[in-house]
């Protein structure tokens, strides 16, 4: 599950991986990195992306951190998603993903969305 936004903002506004962006506020999920991940793009109608929603279990069978005993609708699901830099989501899936089990994805997800809280 991977994204890059390009011209048609609205397309990004509607897809389920943007709903993954929104819900980090655009910020990389990785402790302490907190790097936006969406900007202005190089002309006036662009936007610029460095993000992506990363699979928490793996969509693929073989893929990094496995399946689990997730379905194929959870695999899928936003749920199953973190929103990481470039960076971040190179280093979590290096070497099948195993300094990074799901568990650990789901705690930082879960950090950093407290974290992101909007008051009222
Ligand atoms: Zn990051």
């Amino acid at each position: 599950m991977e994204i890059h936004l390009k011209k048609d903002l609205n397309l990004v506004l509607t897809s389920r991986p943007f709903h993954v962006a929104e819900r980090a506020g655009l910020q990389c999920s990785y402790p302490n990195c907190d790097r936006r991940t969406l900007g202005t793009g190089a002309k006036n109608d662009e936007t610029s992306n460095s993000g992506t929603a990363a699979h928490i279990y793996s969509a693929a069978v073989g893929g990094p951190r496995g399946q689990g005993i997730l379905s194929e609708e959870e695999l899928k699901h936003s749920d199953n998603a973190i929103w990481l830099c470039r960076d971040h989501s190179t280093l979590i899936d290096n070497n099948r993903g195993d300094r990074f089990p799901p568990q650990l994805l789901l705690s930082y997800k879960q950090m950093h969305q407290r974290w992101g809280q909007v008051q009222d």
